[in-house]
């Protein structure tokens, strides 16, 4: 990745370059429409082998400058080091491609002409979590500095969209789901037996309602919007079940659902097998439990991760996923972002 860094430091430098050079040849002033730009670079875009996407809302990919780098094999908080600090890559180059006679071989994609076509092939599924962390910068840390594991995407509290890895890579998120499947990590501290204290601690009332107050120990948040105040889409905690056990829980905030249905609606373009839809039950409901091996195997569109194993209850019952697929399909029934 210093590699990569450099040659975007170099490319950049060369712009800058270019235009310095070009302004003292201007004699006279000039309408701003005849003045010529340098191409500027895009910001809303997901990187998928390497091909630039836009989705309609800003992204910042691992190759920018204080982002978060699943590539590397560094800490990303030096300065805040865990107890056994863990070597070795985050993440498993490549994705398991079919092989057409019925069995699977993991295939390093970055590079080759195909890349495309087989990560095409091979992702039919996006998985979503909650982070249990409260913002990105403390997911990355939890994740990339302790726990060796890696996923595609998180969304912080403000909606802010990071990329960590290209999608032709395999992400560490999911255990059974990740050589199929995009992920993303949401913010937000997560669900709670009834009676906990956590959702009291992280959300105290104002006269607008309940807003995440992150604890003190937090000193940098990481959240890039100056002064942002988290505050739930729906003001009071939705209670539901996860596996046939209540739970409680805050939902997400409105910018964060608002960033979310752009990447999914980008995801199921750039992916043709991902349908903008959910696990649901005979009657059309959407499931809360996990489904079986069978189930799973078939299963290609977006799913929570309790949908995947019986033992995580993210994203939670307050996650909304009516109004978010019905959001999901309204964006794919018009125009890609061009
Ligand atoms: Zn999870």
């Amino acid at each position: 990745m210093k590699l990569r860094s450099a040659l975007a430091c170099l490319l950049l430098a060369a712009c800058s370059t270019t235009e310095h050079v070009r302004e003292p040849a201007v004699a006279k002033p000039v309408s701003p429409a005849s003045v010529i730009q340098p191409p500027r670079q895009r910001s809303d875009v997901i990187v998928v082998c390497g091909e630039r996407i836009p989705i309609g809302v800003p992204v910042v990919l691992w190759s920018e400058r204080g982002a978060y780098d699943a590539y590397s094999t560094e800490l990303r908080f030096p300065a805040e080091p865990p107890k056994e600090i863990p070597d070795g890559l985050r993440y498993q180059p490549g994705r398991k491609v079919s092989k057409g006679d019925g069995t699977t071989r993991l295939v390093s994609l970055s590079g080759t002409p195909a890349c495309s076509e087989e990560a095409r092939a091979a992702v039919d599924q996006f998985v979503i979590h909650y982070d249990v962390c409260g913002t990105s910068r403390q997911c990355f840390k939890v994740l990339h500095d302790r726990r060796k594991l890696s996923v595609h995407f998180m969304l912080d509290v403000d909606g802010t969209l990071y990329q960590t890895l290209d999608l032709s890579d395999t992400a560490w998120h999911a255990r059974q789901a990740n050589s199929r499947s995009v992920g993303i990590e949401i913010a937000n501290i997560g669900a709670y037996p009834p009676g906990d204290r956590t959702l009291d601690e992280w959300y105290p009332r104002d006269e607008q309602g309940p807003y995440v107050r992150f604890p003190a120990w937090m000193k940098d948040t990481g959240v890039r919007t100056p002064h942002f105040v988290a505050r739930p889409a729906r003001p009071e905690r939705v209670t539901g079940p996860i596996h046939g056990k209540s739970y409680e829980m805050h939902d997400l905030t409105p910018q964060q659902y608002a960033t979310l249905v752009k990447l999914a609606a980008g995801l199921c373009r750039a992916f043709p097998k991902l349908a903008p839809d959910c696990p649901r039950d005979a009657q059309g409901a959407v499931r809360t439990d996990a489904l079986s091996d069978q189930e799973f195997s078939q299963f290609r569109g977006i799913l929570g991760h309790f949908h995947i194993t019986a033992d995580k209850q993210d994203p939670g019952p307050a996650f909304d996923w009516e109004r978010f697929l019905e959001a999901v399909r309204a964006e794919l029934a018009g125009p890609a972002p061009q």
